[in-house]
Order: C-alpha cells, then sequence, then structure tokens
C-alpha cells in the first residue's frame, strides 16, 4: 500500500502489521467492522430509512502529509468463503490505474459471500477516472449493473449521469463505484433488486475502503440511505443526513437521494434538494458555479 520505499520506520511498522495481519487471519471468530444541457428532465423521490446520527469517523491521511501505516481493514471471517487473493506489495512506481487494476483483479475470482459470489454474472468493480477528485458510492449493483458489469448503467445511472454532467463535469471526469460488488441475490423465482443487508455492505467494505485509498478523492457523495448505512455502519434517515457534510475516513462525504429515488419522486422540490446537494459539492471543490446552475429547480418566482 506504500507509495515511496520504506525507511527503516515504515518496515518497522510493517512488520507489526504484519504480525497483526497474520494474527487476524488466522482468527476463528467473526471480526470487528471498521469502518446531471439536459437536466430539466431529471427525474425525480426520497427514501425512506431511518435512524440516528452517523458513526463516528475514521481518518484517512491528506494528500500532503506522509502516509501513515493504515489501520488493519476488519475483514468478516466465513470458514466456508473463497478469500480474495493476498494484497501484494504496491510498486513505487505504479500509477493508481495500475493499483486500481490490480485491485481489480485480485477480487475478480472473491468468495466471501458465496451466496452472492453464487449468483453474480460479474463483480461490479467500479469506473471512472482513477485520480478522480469526485467519487460517486451507491449501494450495490442492480440487474443491468450485474450484466453490464459496470456501476449505475441503468435508468438512474442514466440519471446520475445527467446530474454529473449538469454539475459541469462527464462522467469519465469522476469515480463510480458501489459499497457492495456483487448484485445482492434474489429469492427464486423472483425478479428484481433487493437491498444489500448490513452483513453484506460490511463484509465488501475493505474493498471500497481501498478504492478509496489508491484514488484519493477530494469529496465523496453517497447516494442513497443504503450507501450512507454501509459506509457509515449506521442506519441513516435521508432526510436527517443529507445537506449537510459528513466524513468518512477524514474525506468529506455528502449525502444525497439515490437517483432511483428521483425516477420514483417526479417533484421539483426532491429535484431541488439534489441539485443543491450537489451545489455544495460544487463548493467544496471549489469549480465554479454559473448563475443559471444556482437557479436549477427554484421556483420560476424566485
Ligand atoms: S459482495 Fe464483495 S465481499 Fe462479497 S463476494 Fe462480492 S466482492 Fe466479495
Amino acid at each position: 500500500m506504500l507509495a515511496g520505499p520504506m525507511n527503516s520506520f515504515d518496515q518497522a511498522v510493517s512488520v507489526v502489521y504484519d504480525a497483526l495481519s497474520a494474527i487476524r487471519t488466522n482468527a476463528s471468530g467473526p471480526l470487528p467492522r471498521a469502518d446531471r444541457a439536459a437536466l430539466e428532465r431529471l427525474a425525480s423521490a426520497p427514501e425512506a430509512a431511518g435512524a440516528p446520527a452517523p458513526a463516528p469517523e475514521a481518518k484517512l491521511p491528506s494528500r500532503s502529509q506522509p502516509e501513515p501505516q493504515p489501520a488493519p481493514i476488519p475483514v468478516r471471517a466465513d470458514a466456508s468463503a473463497k478469500p480474495a487473493a493476498p494484497e501484494p506489495a504496491a510498486e513505487p512506481s505504479q500509477s493508481q490505474a495500475e493499483r486500481l487494476e490490480a485491485l481489480r483483479q485480485r477480487f475478480a475470482e472473491c468468495g466471501k459471500c458465496p451466496n452472492l459470489a453464487g449468483t453474480r454474472t460479474h463483480v461490479v468493480f467500479g469506473v471512472g477516472n482513477p485520480e478522480a477528485r469526485l467519487m460517486f458510492v451507491g449501494e450495490a449493483p442492480g440487474a443491468d449493473e450485474d450484466r453490464e458489469g459496470e456501476p449505475f448503467v441503468g435508468r438512474a445511472g442514466q440519471l446520475l449521469t445527467k446530474i454529473i454532467q449538469a454539475m459541469g463535469y462527464e462522467r469519465s471526469d469522476v469515480y463510480i463505484a458501489n459499497v457492495l460488488k456483487c448484485r445482492p441475490d434474489m429469492p427464486p423465482g423472483e425478479t428484481g433488486n433487493r437491498k444489500p443487508r448490513p452483513d453484506e455492505m460490511a463484509t465488501c467494505l475493505p474493498y471500497l475502503i481501498e478504492q478509496i485509498e489508491i484514488i484519493r478523492p477530494r469529496c465523496l457523495v453517497a447516494l442513497g440511505a443504503t450507501a450512507m448505512e454501509g459506509l457509515l455502519g449506521e442506519p441513516a434517515v435521508m432526510r436527517q443526513v443529507r445537506g449537510r457534510w459528513h466524513k468518512f475516513r477524514d474525506i468529506p462525504l455528502m449525502a444525497t437521494y439515490h437517483p432511483a429515488y428521483l425516477l420514483r419522486n417526479q417533484s421539483m422540490a426532491e429535484k431541488r434538494k439534489v441539485w443543491e446537494d450537489m451545489l455544495l459539492v460544487l463548493e467544496k471543490l471549489g469549480d465554479p458555479i454559473s448563475a443559471k446552475q444556482r437557479g436549477y429547480f427554484l421556483p420560476k418566482s424566485q
């Protein structure tokens, strides 16, 4: 995980880290859980969910500071599961794209969730700019994403692309991933998509954390209450958590409604809420906001 040659301190920490990792790998019991010209056509609706305040924030080093050794990432133990391949040491010369590709390959055959590994078509890794300043995080792949192997490619994904474009970016400028990399399995005979369970998201979260640590975005956006729950480990009520900043491993985190919610709820008021959240993101990134952008979805009289 280190980007440069290790000094003696790094080596010492690495030895301790490896020893702890070995102890954890050998543990038999379960381990603790860590851590958008066309906007007028934006579709719209908030999600339900219920609950308390966000979990305490973990820390991620800033780009300008020396990187301390990351805390061991808790992985849910499952004796019957096929583990992902061991993490190789990153070469100092490896680009973020190369490190992401290595991570993708390492988890390509992941079987930590036998029920999901047995029914998925693809492990839906993520898509976008490996050096993105802005990263969107959804909850899990749906049927379209499982078939295509790419997150947010269905109707909700098309709406997300419009939101991104309304912000002044292209889809390829940002990075898009889900907390859960495999489509939640459905009961026999049933179609559609189901919400991922907290334990499923907790099992896959270390995978997302590694993506975030490689990309190091300046802002994260959680799309929907379930994604927020997957990141922070506690249930979230969207109307309570959206519109203000949270943190995930020291990275500013904004929560907003999932695009699928906007597809179900076409009201201008709900569209405006999402857009206000995106204006906050633009401000946080220090990117210019036009008067036209500020006025999206406001009543004509304002
Ligand atoms: S959901 Fe994540 S942890 Fe579970 S099998 Fe898929 S890649 Fe592995």
